[in-house]
């Protein structure tokens, strides 16, 4: 049962699980084993001891006005650059302000910052930005991680990047790939000789970590987040009163728990905007048993469809809703 009063205290956290909940569809997924010979992480075994989270990304749409899709197209980036600002003291809320004045004069412009209290992005992941030369430009994803100061901070901010980075390779169906999917400016540089930056390397050193052991951090949320929809590794935060808020409106009308008893996953249904049928997506669909926010309802053809995102219904018949 959900009662209408805790559901409506837990929408607002679970809205950090944007896209959790989603599996794809005819996709087996990857049990991602970081096979290397990594030191054991004092930050990453912080983390954990710490039971620290990461928080929500914040989408705002910047300045940025050069729109431009990647060499395989738009929203269809091949993996994720790791930067790091090397500007001490600067917050991502300061970054964010001063790239949005200034990307002209600085010609440079990527799409997110994060530190150890916010992943704010700033320009929609399906286009390009400038950060890391040419074609980095063209095939990236690209994210600044900021410099803070003290041991908390740091574990904060990694934490921060690696969900932002995890939450962006399972938008875009990627494989976790360390050194491929995911990368360095210092990869890009020696990977194209179009730059000479080697950030996150040296600020990695100064608190003892390293590439690696980031890419121990993202496997993590990456794999939480493919086979669980969260960012730990204790069980779900989709059961219970929970329930993911996708729908972009903030008055929610119900909640509906999505399952379907004869398949693996439950179909999500757009409605053609030409001929208003429903259309069964192929691309992905829910997780079964997962509870999801309900913005409007509507009948056709005597089912009954709620709309758990901007676009995307599910039917009646996987479907055990609860009005408020
Ligand atoms: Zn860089």
């Amino acid at each position: 049962m959900v009662s209408k009063k805790r559901l409506m205290a837990t929408l607002a956290t679970s809205v950090a699980l944007a896209g959790a909940g989603y599996v794809t569809v005819n996709q087996v997924v990857p049990q991602v084993s970081i096979q290397q010979t990594a030191k054991a992480s004092a930050i990453n075994d912080y983390i954990a001891a710490n039971n620290i989270k990461p928080v929500s990304i914040q989408n705002e749409e910047g300045t940025f006005d050069q729109w431009f899709g990647y060499s395989n197209g738009v929203g269809k980036p091949i993996g994720v650059v790791v930067h790091e600002t090397a500007t001490p003291g600067a917050s991502a809320r300061n970054e964010v302000t001063y790239f949005n004045r200034e990307w002209r004069n600085a010609q440079t412009y990527v799409h997110a910052f994060v530190d150890a209290n916010e992943i704010i992005n700033i320009h929609n992941t399906d286009y390009g930005v400038w950060g890391a030369g040419h074609t980095a430009n063209n095939n990236y994803v690209q994210v600044e991680l900021c410099e803070v100061n003290t041991t908390d901070q740091f574990a904060r901010s990694v934490a921060n990047d690696a969900y932002y980075i995890a939450s962006k390779l399972i938008q875009y169906n990627l494989p976790f790939t360390p050194g491929k999917t995911v990368v360095s400016h210092d990869d890009i540089s020696k990977m194209y000789g179009e730059t000479n930056h080697n950030d996150p390397i040296g600020y990695f050193n100064n608190w003892g970590y390293s590439m690696s052991q980031l890419y121990e951090l993202i496997g993590q949320y990456y794999n939480n987040l493919k086979n669980n929809g969260t960012t730990d590794g204790n069980g779900s935060t989709n059961g219970g009163d929970d329930a993911n808020n996708n729908t972009g409106d903030k008055d929610v009308i119900g909640v509906t728990q999505v399952n379907n008893p004869d398949g693996s996953y439950v179909p999500i249904y757009m409605f053609n905007e030409d001929t208003g049928l429903p259309e069964k997506q192929t691309v992905r669909a829910l997780a079964n048993n997962t509870p999801w926010a309900v913005a409007e309802t509507k009948t056709f053809n005597g089912h009954v469809y709620y709309r758990v995102s901007v676009k995307e219904w599910v039917m009646d018949t996987y479907s055990q809703y609860s009005a408020f």
